[in-house]
């Protein structure tokens, strides 16, 4: 007898029908002889409804209500699909996030994982149950709901697989693994069987959201090894695990775009000592997270800094800089939101060389413009327009020869 972490995202429980499906498949394992846990998603498109009526009602909502409003899109689904699960006849409960045991940190919309006391869940299983549980949920210390994070039923799902010491942790989604790059985006990407956590995280944090990028992280802390699988099938999927060395043999694991990136620019800025601190300061005092910076040469004195920002924070940093522009001397703040981020991601990139230029050549045959550039050890990304990003992302896709196995 094993013990199974399954989680079912959005799109696995869109409507009633999804429901029945997922509840005969959790089901059927559990009548194999095996434990279940399971950890749902609210149901397609409901969390992005209930930010959309927030915004209604208020421009800016408090936090703290925003967790309250958005957990309730995964407490339905969790009641749903004990009520499917009993009427097949099987012993289900559901439990929301507090009930399981999941204690955060305060921080509302973006909560850390703090622990998780996994008493009940353990009890509960003893009894015979199927255990169901809220995912993207918790509770802080001072006892407030918390939500973890856009995507963020991948890391309830792990922290539980972590917690409860699972021997299987598999992550049921619409595609049938991880993809060499978006299948929506690529039509030729083509699925992994397996990938290291490093480049999932990479691949997770520059825009695939395939995987949260914060369950990623967390699986590597802990050595959770876990499957992505589609819900739609039983073809096997992609094993997301610690990288071996065969891994380092393939260059490029795969092709990321990210379209919600904007552009900050602040042009005519004398240059000089100190000012670039005094820039970043100001934005990094307004909490706002800065991904890429440029600073181009200076012509007579004057330089231009520009740096992205995800698209919805790019009002709160215009408008954190625009102040800065009459005190240091620039010229003018302007704001691109047409960009997308195109990036490359490896651990073979550690060993081979020519990655970039190639990746680089590969725009320039095809006329895109590279406006920015950043890379790390395993990964190479670039600022485009984001008319270009498919057009981009197609033939980097192509020329390091992603398509064939
Ligand atoms: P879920 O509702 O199951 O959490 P998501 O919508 O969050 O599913 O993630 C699945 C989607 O991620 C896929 O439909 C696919 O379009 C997208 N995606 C982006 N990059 C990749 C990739 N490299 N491999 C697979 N899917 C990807
Ligand atoms: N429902 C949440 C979201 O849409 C969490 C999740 O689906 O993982 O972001
Ligand atoms: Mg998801």
């Amino acid at each position: 007898m094993s013990l199974i972490v399954q989680k079912f995202g959005g799109s696995s429980v869109g409507d009633a029908a999804r429901i029945r499906a997922v509840a005969e498949r959790i089901h059927d394992t559990q009548q194999a002889g095996h434990q279940v846990v399971v950890a749902v998603s609210a149901m397609k498109g409901v969390t992005d409804s209930l930010i959309e009526l927030a915004k209604q009602l208020h421009p800016d909502p408090v936090e703290r209500e925003m967790d309250v409003l958005l957990s309730t899109g995964e407490q339905t689904t969790i009641a749903l699909l004990a009520m499917a699960l009993h009427a097949r006849g099987a012993q289900a409960i559901s439990l929301t996030g507090p009930q399981a045991g999941i204690v955060t940190d305060g921080w509302h919309t973006k909560a850390k994982i703090a622990n998780i006391t996994p008493r009940r869940v353990h009890e509960l299983l003893d009894e015979g149950n199927i255990v169901i549980v809220a995912g993207f949920q918790g509770m802080s210390p001072d006892g407030h709901i918390t939500t973890l994070g856009r995507g963020g039923s991948d890391l309830t799902a792990i922290a539980i697989a972590a917690a409860i010491g699972a021997d299987l942790c598999q992550i049921y989604t619409d595609v049938d693994g991880v993809y060499t790059s978006d299948p929506r985006l690529v039509p030729d990407a083509r699925k992994l069987d397996e990938i290291s956590y490093d480049e999932m995280l990479e691949l997770a944090a520059l825009g695939s959201k395939v995987m949260q990028a914060r369950s990623v992280e967390f699986a590597k802390k802990f050595n959770v090894v876990f499957e992505v699988r589609s819900s739609f099938n039983t073809n096997p999927g992609t094993i997301v695990k610690e990288e071996t060395s065969k891994m380092e043999d393939v260059v490029i694991r795969g092709v990321a775009v990210d379209r919600n990136q904007a552009k900050v620019t602040i042009a005519g800025v004398p240059d000089k000592p100190g000012i670039a601190a005094q820039v970043f300061q100001t934005v990094a005092d307004a909490s706002i997270n800065i991904d890429v910076i440029v600073q181009n040469i200076s012509e007579k004195g004057f330089t231009d800094i520009s740096f992205t920002v995800a698209a919805n924070e790019v009002g709160k940093a215009t408008a954190a800089v625009e102040p800065l522009v009459p005190q240091i001397g620039a010229r003018e703040v302007i704001a691109n939101e047409d960009i997308a981020k195109l990036s490359i991601v490896g651990i073979g990139m550690r060993s081979h060389t020519g990655v970039a230029a190639k990746m680089f050549k590969t725009l320039a045959d095809q006329k895109v413009n590279i406006e920015m550039i950043s890379t790390s050890e395993i990964k190479v990304s670039v600022i485009i327009e984001q008319a270009d990003a498919e057009k981009a992302a197609r033939a980097i896709h192509n020329a390091f020869g992603l398509a064939e196995a």
